[in-house]
């Protein structure tokens, strides 16, 4: 009878100590691969990965917020796994026929990131929630107690009208807050929406021991991308600086000539900018170089990069953009420049604060950054020849 309990009792310990390697085992592989980037799409990449891989945590899909303190919002940064259960088996069967582990997933991801075009990834992108309607919001309640929720049956549906919710249309999940020192930074969702298979409290307790990680490893990426964007920002404007655009300008030509398309860069010059400095000096001028660097950037597209050549020039690389529709740019920042009700613009020669603009277009004006560069200040210097406050084209 006693051999009986203690042979039973033998054999629930080793099962234990099975589950415990190959949760160690996990976290091991997590934590190594999280060091060895500082990119934070990388480092998210790794953490989901971990969270819903077979050889990781197993869970059907997992996606992971970031808490934007100073919008006060928690916001989607990525998401993985497969839209619907057809395309969970066309996804688990090749990862099962090739054999991948984490390590190959993450090898994968390095090199091509097309998990990031999915459909689920978008969708989780999409979503912003605010972090103060808690009532409303399990991600906010989540951040806020910073405790992990698992949300079933009635709870669950006590938040059906939260958009995160709506969106995941899961019946049973579990919200993990990210911590870095006390603050939480970030949440992991999962669920198992394709197999059903219910969260258990092992997972629950593998999910916060990953999660205790991560969350060091986001903050500490996010304070590299804060650092690298400092030291290639200019400091009176935020904009780009000049090595930086430089460097911006080589690898979006050679970009440009990978993909056989066209790329326009514009040069902006402010028009009798000593007069004004020599009027009301150089702090005055300051102020007119940000509220100017603020509109063009304002003012261009996402995909553009402005930034300060130096002095009073700017420049602005248009990716993927002909000469026809940089010119359409070019004249549409004119115009907004000479609307805008600069601080005593009365000083200026036309009682307003205008600016000259030359631009440039890969291929035609030049196939290498030096020779785009000195022809968009060729179609500057025309501008300035034809009377300021003008665009022209090379
Ligand atoms: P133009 O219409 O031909 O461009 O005339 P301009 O007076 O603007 O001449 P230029 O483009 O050569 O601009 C040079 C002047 O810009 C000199 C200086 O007064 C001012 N400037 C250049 N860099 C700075 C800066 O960092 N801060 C301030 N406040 N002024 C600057
Ligand atoms: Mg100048
Ligand atoms: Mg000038």
């Amino acid at each position: 009878m006693l051999d009986l309990t203690i042979m039973e009792e033998l054999s629930r310990l080793k099962t234990e100590l099975e589950r415990t390697k190959i949760e160690l085992g996990i976290l091991y592989e997590v934590s190594n691969a999280m060091r060895t980037t500082l990119k934070l799409d990388e480092i998210l990449y790794i953490i989901l990965t971990g969270v819903t891989a077979h050889t990781g945590l197993g869970f059907n899909r997992a996606m992971l917020f970031l808490v934007n303190e100073k919008e006060k919002i928690i916001e989607g940064k990525m998401g993985i796994g497969p839209e619907n259960g057809e395309e969970a088996n066309i996804a688990w069967t090749k990862i099962e026929e090739e054999k991948m582990d984490l390590d190959d997933l993450i090898g994968a991801f390095k090199k091509s990131n097309t998990v990031l075009e999915s459909g689920f990834n978008r969708q989780v992108r999409d979503l912003k929630v605010s972090m103060l309607d808690k009532n409303e919001n399990p991600l906010a309640l989540a951040v806020l107690e910073g405790m992990p929720l698992h949300l079933t049956g009635q709870t669950l549906h006590q938040y059906r009208n939260s958009p995160v919710i709506q969106t995941l249309e899961s019946n049973e999940l579990v919200l993990i807050p990210l911590k870095a020192k006390d603050r939480v930074n970030g949440i992991i969702v999962a669920d198992n929406f394709i197999t059903n298979d219910p969260i258990t409290k092992d997972d629950i307790r593998m999910l916060t021991m990953l999660a205790n990680q991560a969350g060091l490893a986001i903050e500490n990426s996010q304070l590299f991308e804060l650092t690298v964007e400092r030291t290639h920002s200019d400091y009176l404007t935020n904009l780009w600086n000049h090595g930086y655009f430089q460097y911006l300008l080589q690898i979006e030509v050679e970009k440009a000539r990978a993909t056989k398309s066209p790329l326009s860069l514009i040069t902006v010059d402010i028009d009798d900018f000593k007069i004004y400095n020599d009027t009301l000096g150089h702090q005055a001028g300051d102020k007119i170089l940000k509220d100017l660097a603020l509109l063009l950037r304002n003012q261009s597209r996402k995909m553009d990069y402005v930034c300060r050549y130096g002095g009073e020039e700017f420049t602005i690389i248009l990716p993927r953009t002909d000469k026809k529709e940089a010119f359409l740019i070019a004249e549409r920042i004119r115009m907004d420049i000479q609307k805008y009700p600069f601080l005593n613009e009365e000083i200026f020669p036309n009682r307003m604060l205008t600016v000259s603009l030359g631009i440039s277009t890969f291929p035609e004006n030049g196939q290498h950054p030096a020779e785009l560069i000195t022809s968009s200040d060729k179609s500057l210097y025309q501008a300035k020849n034809k009377g300021k406050n003008n665009t022209c084209c090379g």
